[in-house]
């Protein structure tokens, strides 16, 4: 299958032609990303990896996924706000996963000490594969929700126009007119925007806390000029400026530089390097302060994949929407099998089930970010070494999904063009703020569409897998 007649996947001379043309309209449209010879500067960029066409994604399972997108913000919102079911959803693991355990003790010490802020900022992104299924009836499967720094909206929003350009060029006019508009980052700043206004002090800043390494971080700078478009200023730090130059006032108002915090919008702190000592200290510091956090602590840990596997047992969509079967149904149709490898008989099933078919499952350690998970024989070699004991608690299993492959050229700096066999993942944004028990602003912000080859069993950007697409409703 493929979004363009065979006739132009293998044109050569054409492919050729246009594989130029759409570099060139990446690069002009702003589809940018740092190289990785220089990923801390903008003197040489290239343009960001995508795919030459669209993909054909079966519109009734976009519109599901778009609609069920405000109840998994609602989810994940409730899911923060019940300590004694995060309490219970991790507890094997933070036995045995340092980095979750750390998180963890922030969120229980900010706990003790009491809430600080009553606005809460989500801005998230729920990850969904297309399952054919055994009956020919094609399933919407969630991979996963991403809680903090859900990234690609900005990029994403600069790639309708090039395929729609790509499309004309290879004579597919009408094909190029069903690609849709899509600006994830304007609702995230609108989000953003109503909790600033909350917070209520005009001169108080955003601050974006980034990474050190920022290949990708012309993503985020989409986000950055809405703010500024609405007369919010946005400031770019570190853990290490936080933990060198940030103090709280008396009030546990959160200053950096002479400038007074409003809202914290992470875009690091997702993995275990990110963090020095001095790190995790100023993640306490922001923690307890008054500034917004985008996500907050226990938001960060709602999106954990031990929280994702322990949602999906019989009963615990009904804990948080007791009053609302239909969001419960819609959520529940989402989730693909997914599996406890806790101690006890239940995991020692999941256990022996894996070691059995490695190829039906993936087995995935509390890590974001791409390439971490485990596949294939992989899965028995690790499973085997863990099995007796409670390592294993660090591990979620879930079904594996096998979209339908799309044939399509991929776009990498540096890689030579070939006709791949690729498979998709479909994203949504989601938005909200609450104010206190309220909820101010609950949305689906937008859509990404990834595409890899595939030859690789896991995902992610940077990782130099996925590419950006764009979905060809059909
Ligand atoms: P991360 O937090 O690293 O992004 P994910 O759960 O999203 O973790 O997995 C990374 C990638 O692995 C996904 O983008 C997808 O390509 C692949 N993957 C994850 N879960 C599954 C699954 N259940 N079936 C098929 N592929 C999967
Ligand atoms: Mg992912």
């Amino acid at each position: 299958m493929a979004s363009v007649p065979e006739h132009v996947l293998m044109n050569e001379a054409l492919i050729e032609d246009l594989q130029k043309v759409a570099k060139d309209t990446a690069l002009l449209q702003g589809v940018l990303m740092r190289t990785k010879e220089t990923p801390n500067s903008s003197e040489v960029v290239s343009y960001a990896p995508f795919t030459l066409f669209p993909s054909p994604v079966p519109r009734s399972l976009f519109e599901q996924a778009r609609q069920v997108q405000t109840h998994f913000n609602l989810l994940v919102d409730r899911i923060s706000q019940d300590a004694e079911f995060l309490e219970q959803a991790l507890a094997s693991t933070i036995k045995v996963d340092d980095f979750t355990a750390k998180l963890f003790n922030i969120y229980r010490q900010v706990k003790q000490e009491g809430c600080s802020q009553h606005i809460v900022l989500g801005l998230n992104r729920s990850d969904y594969m297309l399952d054919p299924g055994k009956d020919g009836n094609t399933s919407l499967k969630q991979i996963e929700i991403n809680t903090i720094a859900a990234g690609l909206g900005g990029l994403t929003s600069r790639t309708p126009d090039v395929h729609r350009h790509i499309l004309k060029v290879a004579g597919q006019v009408e094909e190029q007119k069903k690609i849709l508009d899509n600006n994830p980052v304007a609702g995230f700043a609108e989000a953003i925007a109503k909790a600033w206004e909350l917070y209520g002090s005009e001169r108080a800043v955003v601050m974006f806390l980034v990474g050190d390494v920022e290949m990708i971080q012309f993503d985020n700078r989409f986000a950055e000029y809405e703010l500024w478009s609405r007369n919010i200023a946005v400031i770019r730090r570190r853990f290490d400026d936080v933990s060198k130059r940030a103090s709280l006032d008396q009030n546990k108002r959160l200053f950096i530089d002479g400038k007074e915090v409003a809202i914290v919008y992470f875009w690091n702190g997702y993995m275990p390097q990110n963090y020095t000592e001095q790190g995790w200290e100023a993640s306490l510091m922001m923690e307890r302060s008054r500034a917004v956090k985008c996500p907050d602590i226990s938001t960060h840990l709602a999106g954990t994949k031990k929280v994702q596997q322990e949602v999906s047992r019989p009963g615990v969509l009904e804990r948080f929407f007791p009053d609302d079967p239909k969001a419960v149904a819609q959520i529940r149709a989402t989730f693909a099998g997914l599996y406890s490898l806790d101690m006890g008989e239940e995991g020692d099933r999941t256990v022996a089930m894996a070691i059995a078919n490695p190829d039906h499952f993936v087995l995935k350690p509390q890590r974001e970010g791409g390439g971490n998970n485990i596949y294939g024989e992989d899965i028995c070699q690790v499973l085997e070494s863990v099995k007796e004991n409670s390592e294993r608690c660090a591990y979620i299993l879930m079904d594996k999904i096998r979209p339908q492959p799309v044939r399509n050229y991929l776009l990498r700096s540096g890689s030579p063009l070939k006709l791949s066999t690729c498979l998709s993942e479909l994203g949504m944004f989601g938005a909200y703020v609450r104010q206190g028990k309220g909820m101010v602003l609950n949305e689906c912000t937008g859509h990404l569409l990834r595409t890899k080859s595939d030859e690789h069993s896991d995902g992610g950007l940077t990782a130099g897998v996925a590419v950006l697409d764009n979905p060809l409703l059909i």
